[in-house]
């Protein structure tokens, strides 16, 4: 399907069609899967890294970009940084990165644990507690800061967060900055059966059900709450790039073990995906068009070409991205 077709569709059908159902399928019967297709293969199951801080304030895990081109295999996402559950202690000195500009992508913060506050130059702010997610678009540019909220920094507690980049296609690269808060309770919904557990469809839709969130490409993207010994299966566009987080708790993904804080990436093809948690689990689930569109990457921005990067380092030493007091 083309990107501008898939951000046009609007009715039932075709949604559907786009996250690998069959559109002559009877929509109104009780079907649920398809089963008569195999299961998707699992390209890798990557082991937690090793952290390194973000500021004095996110002990992260990179799953990607990797240094060997994984961002390009998860294109449109760019980036995936994991602060995996970690004690922080009461503090009087703020905690998080302080005003930093960006251009030329979306960064979208999740809380699991704890409470992340921004600020940014458009005037936005937010603070972010277990289950919510900023959502921000940098687009043409934007400066921003990101700290522990200052209630929990006196306190301290446990801390969990990731943080992810979409690349922006080459024509929104531009497009005005702007800021989704969204809640954990605003997401939309849609309940396992026998109380397995609850997807919260950030973006894209999961089985009709449409996320909150609107993105720039095609994307899926779901929270998933799963109890002990929850079993289900659901699919992804076959050509879309799709990967699986294990936040909290440890599951099978098609028979292979991914513990918590491991990276499952999915090969490009059809079929089932098939989870059973072992526990009370968490699951950051992705999956996007890939942009197929060169891009040059230096620090916070991400372009398609060396001279936009120029211009965006120019940009940001004449002011052009505007103000943010630290
Ligand atoms: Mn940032």
């Amino acid at each position: 399907m083309k990107r501008k077709d898939f951000l046009k569709k609007t009715i039932i059908g075709s949604a559907l069609a786009a996250v690998g159902f069959p559109i002559s399928r009877n929509l109104f019967g009780k079907e649920k899967l398809q089963t008569n297709i195999g299961k998707r293969g699992i390209e890798a199951i990557c082991s937690p890294t090793n952290t390194h801080m973000v500021g004095n304030g996110f002990k992260v895990m990179n799953f990607f970009p990797n240094g060997k081109g994984f961002e390009e295999r998860m294109s449109p996402f760019f980036l995936l940084d994991f602060n995996a559950e970690v004690n922080f202690p009461a503090s009087d000195i703020a905690k998080g990165v302080g005003v930093h500009p960006h251009r030329g992508i979306e960064t979208i913060t999740f809380a699991y644990k704890g409470a992340v506050e921004h600020h940014d130059s458009k005037g936005n702010h937010g603070i972010i507690l277990a289950g919510d997610i900023q959502w921000m678009t940098a687009g043409g540019g934007v400066l921003h800061k990101e700290y522990h909220e200052q209630t929990f920094n006196r306190s301290g507690g446990a801390f969990e967060m990731l943080q992810l980049w979409i690349n922006l296609p080459k024509t929104h690269k531009m497009t005005p900055a702007k800021y989704q808060s969204i809640k954990h309770t605003e997401k939309p919904k849609v309940e396992l059966p026998n109380g397995q557990g609850v997807v919260h469809v950030v973006a894209g839709e999961y089985e009709g059900t449409k996320g909150i969130a609107s993105a720039f490409s095609p994307i899926h993207m779901y929270d998933i709450h799963l109890d002990a010994g929850a079993d289900f299966s659901f699919q992804l566009p076959k050509e879309f790039n799709s990967g699986i987080l294990v936040v909290d708790g440890s599951i099978s993904v098609n028979d292979k073990k991914a513990p918590e804080n491991h990276y499952v990436q999915l090969k490009n093809e059809e079929g089932q995906i098939h989870i059973k948690a072992d526990k009370k689990t968490i699951l950051m689930v992705l999956s996007g068009e890939p942009l197929n569109e060169p891009y040059v990457s230096y620090g916070p921005f991400v372009m398609n070409t060396e001279e936009e990067i120029k211009q965006a380092i120019d940009d940001y030493n004449n002011g052009l991205f505007g103000f943010l007091q630290d």
